[in-house]
């Protein structure tokens, strides 16, 4: 029987220690969220981010802008936040409608105000390893790891999926943590083999419930990143939890995983950035 990695118990803990972080610092961190459009799902995922700043006392202000909106207005609207001094964070809820390009979106933000860490600039950071802000996800997943005493140093570190939001960066920190990683993707050959060779496995696909009992190691590490639909309306992720915990040593649910992290590690981001402003200031 597998450790059940307790994701919303590491995330009220860590929004404590921001709490009590924010309290000491000399500004108040301000995070602005953009919406475009009326995606029930972004809507939620808007309302949770401006909960999560009242909850750790970050101030927070929202625009709610209609699906017609032109990429000009929306640019436009960033090149205000980014001068704006009681902002140091500016989240543009993803995705954007269509005819809105997100990577001219993404590049408009200035990096300093970046906490989803989407900029180019951000991205070669977390490269290198000298970065300010780590991708939300992918940070939340380390953050649950360290909590739970998992060191990746030296383990068979696989990550299923390769996307710039999750598996990319997702293996970047795996790697910094000296795992020795191998990302895998839709056109992988025996993924099966690849997933039986992995003491942590983390599932980024998207597809509901596709990682089986028998695709994983005997004591294996499971964190499931996926979130899922299925057909009667409940989540799910990426991990057949039920054939996958009675094998593995240490696996996150969904919900209740990985899920309660992405939004904690924003707020991280949005203290950092904050206190950077701060620091700049002071210099
Ligand atoms: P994505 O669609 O951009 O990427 C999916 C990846 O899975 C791709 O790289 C693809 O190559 C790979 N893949 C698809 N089919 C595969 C197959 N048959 N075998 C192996 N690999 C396959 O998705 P994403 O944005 O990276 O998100 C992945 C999942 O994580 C989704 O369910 C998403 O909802 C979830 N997610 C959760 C959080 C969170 O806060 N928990 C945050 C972001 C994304």
């Amino acid at each position: 029987m597998a450790q059940i990695i307790d994701g919303k118990a590491v995330s009220l803990e860590q929004r404590e220690l921001l709490k009590a972080q924010v309290e000491k610092m000399n500004i108040k961190p301000g995070l602005a969220v953009i919406l475009v459009g009326s995606d029930p799902a972004s809507q939620v995922y808007v309302r949770n981010k401006k909960a999560g700043c009242a909850q750790v006392g970050i101030y927070s202000e929202s625009y709610d802008l209609p699906e017609e909106t032109t990429q000009e207005q929306l640019l436009a609207l960033i090149e205000k936040l980014n001068c704006k001094e009681d902002i140091h964070g500016i989240l543009v809820q993803l995705p954007l409608p269509k005819h809105i390009d997100e990577t001219a979106v993404i590049n408009a933000i200035v990096p300093e105000k970046d906490v989803d860490a989407f900029h180019p600039v951000n991205v070669g950071k977390i490269m290198t390893g000298d970065y300010d802000f780590l991708p939300c996800t992918p940070a939340g997943v380390m953050c649950l790891l360290s909590h739970y005493g998992i060191d990746p140093a030296g383990k068979e570190c696989v990550v299923i999926g390769r996307s710039n939001i999750v598996g990319k960066p997702q293996a970047m920190l795996l790697l910094h943590a000296n795992g020795t990683v191998t990302i895998c993707h839709s056109k992988t050959a025996d993924l099966k083999a690849k997933c039986l060779s992995a003491d942590i496995l983390v599932a980024a696909i998207g597809k509901a419930d596709f990682i089986t009992g028998d695709m994983i190691k005997e004591g294996a590490v499971v964190v499931d990143v996926g979130i899922n639909r299925r057909d009667d309306g409940k989540l799910t992720g990426d991990v057949d939890f039920a054939s996958c915990e009675p094998k593995a040593s240490f696996i996150t649910p969904v919900p209740g995983g990985v899920g309660p992290m992405t939004i904690t590690m924003l707020l991280k981001n949005t203290v950092k950035a904050a206190q950077l402003c701060s620091d700049k200031l002071g210099e």
